[in-house]
Parts: C-alpha cells; sequence; structure tokens
C-alpha cells in the first residue's frame, strides 16, 4: 500500500513524529494506502518555509516567469488527466466523468490565472497641486489553505492557484478523507518547476494540522472552504493574529422556476445541481422553488429523471457514486430519518454490482416540503432534494431568501424584467438565469453572503481578496 509524505521546502518527508492515517477508498470502504498525520511541528516548518520562498525564490522571481510556471502547471495537469481522475475517483468516490471534469477545471484555473500574473496593475489618483499618488497590489506573504474533501481539485484551483498568482507562497491542509490529488498536484508543481517552498503540503486532522496553521502567527492570509462550525473557529483563529479571511461555508441554493420557464431547458440543470458529486456540493440546488400552475407538470418531469438515476462505484460513472464517509452517510440518513412528514416522490436506485462496504445512498426527491422544515433550511449535502409549491413573485423571493445561507440561485423564467427584478433581490453570491453552474465557470467570481460567508474567490476579483492595496504619495512640489 501506498504511503504518502508531507511536501515541505520541495522535499517529501514523513510526519515529525512518524503518525500515519489510513487511506480509505468509499467506493468499497477498503484501505488502499497511508497518509502522513502532520501536526503544529509540520505546519511550522511548512510555515517557515513558505515564508523563506516568499522573501527569496519566489517573492523575487518575474512576474512573467511565474505566470509560465503557472502555465507550465495547467499543461503538466491536462497531460496527466487520466491518472488524477481515476486517483479522484478512488479517493473521493467522484463519477469519473466528474472526476475528469475536476482535473479540466484546475488545469483551466492555470490557464486563467496564469495570463494575470503580470496584469495586476495599480492606479494613479489625483490629489493636490504638487504630489502625484500611485497604488500598488502586493501580496500577502504567507497564505493557508484548509480545504475540504468534497471538490479538492476545483478548491485549489480557485483558492490555491488565485494566491500564487497574486504573489503568496501557501501552505496546504487538505480534507484527509481527499488529499490524494492534492499531494499529485504538490508532485507536477514540483515537476513544472515551482521553487521550493512556494507550495508546501501538510496532511493531517483538522485538529491537529488545520488548526495550527490558521492559528499561525507566521501566515498572513486564510482562505477556508468547510462546515460553519469549523468556519467559526478559523475566524477566531485568524482574529487573534489580526489575518484577513476569505470564508465558502456552504449553502441551501434555491433553483426558482416561474410557470412562463423553459421546463425541457430547465430540467437537466435542475437535476445535476441537486445530484452533482451525490449532492456534496457546497452549491448544490438543493431547494426546487416551482409556481403553482406547473408544480404538478415539472414534479412529474423531476420525478421521472430521479427514478432514472443509478448509483454505483466512480469507476463505473453512475449517475452519483458513494458519499465520502460513514459519517457523511450517517448525517444524510439522520437528515432522511426527519421525513416521514414528507411524500417521497421518487428515489434512484444503487445498483446490484455496488461493493456491500460502499457508503452508497440513493437520490430521493420530496414533494411538497414547507419552506420552513429542516431539509429546506439546512445544508444536507447528500443527493436530496426538496420541491416547494409558491405562488407569485414576492413569495417566491421571500422563500427564497428564507434560510440563513446565500451562495448559489438560479432563476427559469422568460420574461425579461422579471430575470433582473428577481436576481437583484436574491440574497445570493451568484444568480444565474436560464442556467445554473455550480460553483459557475473559473472567470466567474465566487462566494457568499449571509451564513455562506464573505470573500471572493475565482475570476480576477480573487486577486484583490490574495492581496493588499499599498498607497504611496510622492510629494515632488
Ligand atoms: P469541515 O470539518 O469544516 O472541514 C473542512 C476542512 O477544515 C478540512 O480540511 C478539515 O480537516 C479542516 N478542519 C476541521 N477542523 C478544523 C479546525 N478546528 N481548525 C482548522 N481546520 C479544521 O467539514 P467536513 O467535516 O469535511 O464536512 C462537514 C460538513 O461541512 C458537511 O457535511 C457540509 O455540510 C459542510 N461542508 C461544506 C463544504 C463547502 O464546500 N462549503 C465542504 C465540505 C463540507 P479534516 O478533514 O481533517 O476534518
Ligand atoms: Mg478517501
Amino acid at each position: 500500500m501506498q504511503k504518502h509524505q508531507l511536501l515541505i521546502d520541495g522535499k517529501w518527508l514523513d510526519a515529525e513524529d512518524g503518525g500515519t492515517i489510513p487511506v480509505i477508498n468509499p467506493n468499497n470502504g477498503l484501505e488502499h494506502g497511508a497518509l502522513a498525520r502532520g501536526n503544529s511541528r509540520d505546519i511550522d516548518k511548512a510555515v517557515a518555509a513558505a515564508n523563506k520562498a516568499f522573501f527569496g525564490s519566489w517573492g523575487k522571481m518575474a512576474a512573467l516567469e511565474k505566470g509560465r510556471l503557472i502555465y507550465r502547471l495547467g499543461e503538466l495537469i491536462l497531460k496527466n488527466e487520466d491518472e488524477l481522475s481515476h486517483i479522484e475517483a478512488n479517493d473521493v468516490g467522484k463519477p469519473l466523468t466528474q472526476s475528469r471534469n475536476d482535473v479540466k477545471a484546475l488545469a483551466r484555473y492555470c490557464e486563467f490565472y496564469a495570463g494575470a500574473v503580470d496584469k495586476t496593475h495599480g492606479e494613479t489618483i489625483p490629489y493636490q497641486e504638487g504630489y502625484t499618488v500611485l497604488t500598488l497590489r502586493e501580496p500577502h506573504g504567507v497564505t493557508a489553505h484548509i480545504i475540504p474533501w468534497n471538490y479538492p481539485m476545483q478548491i485549489i484551483g480557485r483558492s490555491v492557484i488565485g494566491s500564487l498568482t497574486a504573489g503568496n507562497c501557501v501552505v496546504i491542509k487538505p480534507g484527509e478523507d481527499a488529499s490524494l490529488t492534492t499531494l499529485f498536484f504538490g508532485k507536477l508543481a514540483l515537476e513544472a518547476g515551482f521553487p521550493a517552498g512556494t507550495i508546501n503540503i501538510v496532511t493531517g486532522y483538522g485538529l491537529e494540522a488545520g488548526a495550527p496553521l490558521s492559528a499561525h502567527s507566521g501566515i498572513n492570509h486564510i482562505s477556508f472552504t468547510g462546515s460553519n462550525q469549523v468556519g467559526t473557529l478559523i475566524q477566531k483563529a485568524a482574529a487573534d493574529n489580526t489575518v484577513p479571511v476569505t470564508l465558502e461555508l456552504g449553502g441551501k441554493s434555491p433553483q426558482l422556476i416561474f410557470a412562463d420557464a423553459d421546463l425541457d431547458a430547465a430540467l437537466p440543470f435542475v437535476v445535476n445541481a441537486a445530484i452533482q458529486n451525490a449532492g456534496q456540493t457546497c452549491s448544490a440546488g438543493s431547494r426546487v422553488l416551482v409556481e403553482s400552475q406547473i408544480y404538478d407538470t415539472f414534479s412529474q418531469m423531476l420525478a421521472k429523471r430521479f427514478a432514472e438515476l443509478t448509483v454505483g462505484p466512480a469507476e463505473a460513472d453512475y449517475s452519483t457514486g458513494p458519499l465520502i464517509n460513514p459519517s457523511q452517510l450517517a448525517r444524510v440518513n439522520d437528515f432522511l430519518a426527519q421525513t416521514n412528514d414528507l411524500k417521497i416522490l421518487a428515489r434512484g436506485t444503487i445498483v446490484d454490482d455496488a461493493p456491500q462496504g460502499g457508503y452508497y445512498t440513493v437520490p430521493v426527491l420530496f414533494g411538497e416540503v414547507p419552506p420552513s422544515h429542516v431539509l429546506a433550511q439546512e445544508e444536507i449535502f447528500g443527493p436530496v432534494l426538496s420541491l416547494i409549491r409558491f405562488s407569485g413573485e414576492e413569495e417566491a423571493i421571500t422563500i427564497a431568501n428564507g434560510t440563513n445561507y446565500g451562495l448559489v440561485a438560479s432563476v427559469w423564467t422568460t420574461d425579461g424584467a422579471r430575470q433582473l427584478r428577481v436576481a437583484r433581490a436574491l440574497q445570493s453570491g451568484q444568480v444565474f438565469i436560464n442556467n445554473y453552474g455550480a460553483g459557475g465557470g473559473v472567470e466567474l467570481p465566487f462566494g457568499g453572503v449571509k451564513g455562506s460567508g464573505y470573500g471572493r474567490e475565482k475570476g480576477l476579483e480573487a486577486l484583490k481578496s490574495f492581496s493588499n492595496l499599498k498607497t504611496i504619495a510622492i510629494h515632488h512640489g
């Protein structure tokens, strides 16, 4: 069984105390490797290496050269698409087509940001007579990246590549259930020629490696994606060191289907937004609000699709794979146990050849869910979709805004004025009109409002989060 090491200062190392963590394949529940169990001493070394690179090799490198390295990394990622996608299918249980999409997205982040490294311009500001004032975009220094298990490659792309582009060096703590593609990414970064210490990866448990990283006095920014509970701890740790944070804490994203919508066009988007990665997606479209006149028609269309969904091993590429681990399966089952008062419209099927030890659960479609029901309020992180009936635009907006979250929303209507009116009224970081991009393209700024977090990653906007603005006022008379 393969033993994986930490990447610190350009070298592959065991954890200081030699500890390891078993790597489990969620498709069958079997152990298939071991990760190094990093702790605070490994974090100290990684943060020191990142600081050394920031004040040395990476910090002094010309923007043009940094851009070339990032582009080369993207090329290597694409060249290794097969291997990376099979690793992800067996580590995270993501169906092969979705794993491949994640590899392509990671490469696409490299392509997008590589060309931006030498275009992060400042400005000149008109000021008093005898002055010239200019602004510079400067990197924070060392940024910490605490990554969840659900989309390691996509989140490395949007946070780590964005941060490198702004000129920072990074320390990454991947989720312990999904570290393998991140480690492979580290290997490709060395192959591309990134200087030692620019990218450091410390695998380990949240409390043992994540907490000391977020509390470290040698980091200057934290990018965190994950649960609200841990997000709160991260903010407290950052407050002690006065370090800025970008927080992405998930959502309960609504998809609004008005009576005049093109239902055939909406159907595949609505299904995919709910079940992609077995619903373990921060931007999952997990609530579908349907206008009363078309409620019966659209719920029947959806029920037919849900009944056709298949669940099985990721390598065989069914509609969904297993959930990530037994506790995620228990979490979804806990939610399902609270639905005796609800009507199930359809369920998918686990295929016969799904291994017994895998963490499989079927997609479930619930109808007539009251907006205040736990299923319509809480992030389930499983393939569970709630249909909610509404009458008229005003009620749709009230229900859509009626949760603690505000990450993504979609509006399906052919009425142009309504498209904009509703999009503007929704409390949400992103709104899609007549489409739904779970997380959207790499070009599109992404992040939440309310309990979904703050700060933006992706697009050129991310470069603002990953840098500081310095103002220089020159008095020349
Ligand atoms: P989580 O506990 O918030 O984990 C996210 C990351 O934070 C992981 O790398 C985790 O390490 C680390 N971490 C845990 N405790 C920490 C601490 N005290 N200090 C610093 N880092 C810490 O999320 P999860 O357990 O993976 O998932 C739980 C729930 O969170 C899900 O069911 C879902 O509702 C939500 N979630 C949301 C997103 C999203 O994209 N918004 C992603 C994942 C999960 P370990 O992996 O070692 O715990
Ligand atoms: Mg795993």
